[in-house]
């Protein structure tokens, strides 16, 4: 598409925006001169629909009026209150919904997956990774082969883009699976790395994996709510992510994981079991003996945390309004406008390190500052731009679909141009 880089064309793109109304449902952060921030920081944490408050007002309500009657009585009853965003998330993360459990938080899901779907041996005991995975990622992977005895140092191989390069190239991630193909035990990349913003092909190494018969597993919190995920056709084992990022559900609010139908039913599968996993006909029976309900919420451990789950509800109802195909058009549409914006700038202070590649890229650009990346943020920050930084040198902006505009991806680029000509 030829683009124009005046706000005139910028607001005729969002004229013709059929998303365009649900920017209104959601609270952006206002600055002291009363303009709201051009917010391109969804995928760190999404704003707040203006659909949760309600939702939340009417739990307390509940609460106030049922006490312990509203696990049955309530207007969503707390004891089946996870089920539903089971439901709502089968188009985002294309699985169905015993394949999905809301359900802890990313990192405590993590482990909970490799508990059942990393089972070392002494021949296959390793792990692969992306060397520039989230720290989070690093420190669950290294303490899981550490608890089965092993030297992280040597069960964790790390892929490293290549000398000069900032992101991984797919060849590089296939040739290391099948390099170490006999000693892998599991495969656990992220959807979208944090940093670059690369898009991983995630059915391609979800296929490479199980060629050399490890198992795979993929960490979606840059993913889920931004990329078109088909986690059961893959065949993906297992995923897991959060809900604060692109979900938009608020600070530290419930996570999400997946479990591939095959595994269903699987009664050898270890796992570290709660009685929220148990199989609801018989969970009152209180038996001693752990049965778990088939499919992914078969890992849950305990009752549904309803006031961090409750805002996912008005958000999950937006995506699902919206759509992934129309979200996912309009996400690539205002990441092209910005990578054009970006590149009628003057260059020499940043470049951009996320893939041009459409398909390998979500929501996400990342720019890296040849020299004083914090003065630069901070300076866009003052200017009226929420975006963030990441040492030592990554500005990332995220224009995401349900409530960025094309006049926000042409404001953020005025102010960045007119900060870099008062430099
Ligand atoms: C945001 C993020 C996390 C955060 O983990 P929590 O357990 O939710 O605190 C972990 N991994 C990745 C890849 C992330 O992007």
């Amino acid at each position: 598409m030829s683009h124009e880089p005046t706000l005139e064309y910028a607001q005729k793109l969002d004229q013709e925006d059929r998303l365009a109304k649900f920017r209104g449902e959601f609270h952006f952060p206002v600055q002291d001169n009363g303009e709201p921030f051009v917010y391109l920081c969804g995928n760190s944490l999404g704003l707040q629909p203006k659909g949760v408050r309600a939702d939340i007002d009417g739990e307390l309500e509940d609460w106030a009026k049922l006490g312990v009657e509203g696990h049955f009585d309530g207007r969503d009853p707390w004891y089946s209150y996870h089920e539903k965003f089971s439901r709502m998330l089968t188009d985002i993360v294309g699985g169905r919904p015993d394949e999905i459990v809301v359900m802890n938080s990313l990192t405590t899901n993590l482990h909970l997956m490799m508990v059942s779907f990393y089972r070392p041996t002494e021949e296959r005991y390793k792990i692969l990774m992306e060397g520039g995975a989230f720290p989070s990622d690093h420190y669950a992977v290294d303490s899981q082969a550490d608890f089965h005895g092993f030297d992280p140092k040597d069960a964790v191989i790390k892929v490293e883009p290549r000398d000069g390069e900032e992101t991984l190239r797919h060849e590089d991630i296939l040739e290391a699976i099948e390099e170490h193909g006999d000693e892998l035990a599991l495969v656990m990349l992220g959807g979208v790395n944090y940093y670059t913003g690369q898009l991983f092909d995630l059915e391609a190494i979800t296929e490479a994996g199980h060629t050399v018969g490890a198992t795979v597993g993929f960490d979606l919190a840059h993913a889920v709510g931004n990329a078109p995920l088909k986690l059961h056709e893959w065949g993906v084992d297992f995923a897991v992510w959060c809900h604060y990022k692109y979900l938009n559900a608020g600070p530290g609010a419930t996570g999400g994981a997946f479990v591939h139908d095959r595994w269903a039913e699987d009664a050898e599968l270890p796992r570290f079991a709660g009685w929220w996993g148990y199989d609801p006909e018989t969970r009152f029976e209180m038996l001693p003996e752990f049965k778990p309900m088939r499919g992914a919420g078969g890992w849950q451990l305990s009752n549904a945390p309803v006031f961090s789950m409750a805002p996912l509800k008005a958000s999950l109802k937006l995506f699902n309004e919206a759509g992934m195909p129309a979200l996912r058009r309009k996400s690539l549409g205002l990441t092209d406008y910005l990578l054009y914006l970006i590149d009628e700038m003057p260059s020499g202070s940043f470049e951009v390190i996320t893939p041009r590649a459409p398909k390998r890229r979500g929501s996400q650009v990342s720019l890296k500052a040849t020299r004083d990346g914090r003065k630069l943020f901070d300076a866009l920050q003052e200017n009226g731009v929420i975006c963030d930084y990441r040492e030592p040198d990554v500005i990332r902006l995220a224009p995401v679909p349900l409530y960025n505009s094309y006049e926000d991806v042409w404001k953020f680029c005025d102010i960045l141009r007119r900060t870099l000509a008062s430099d």
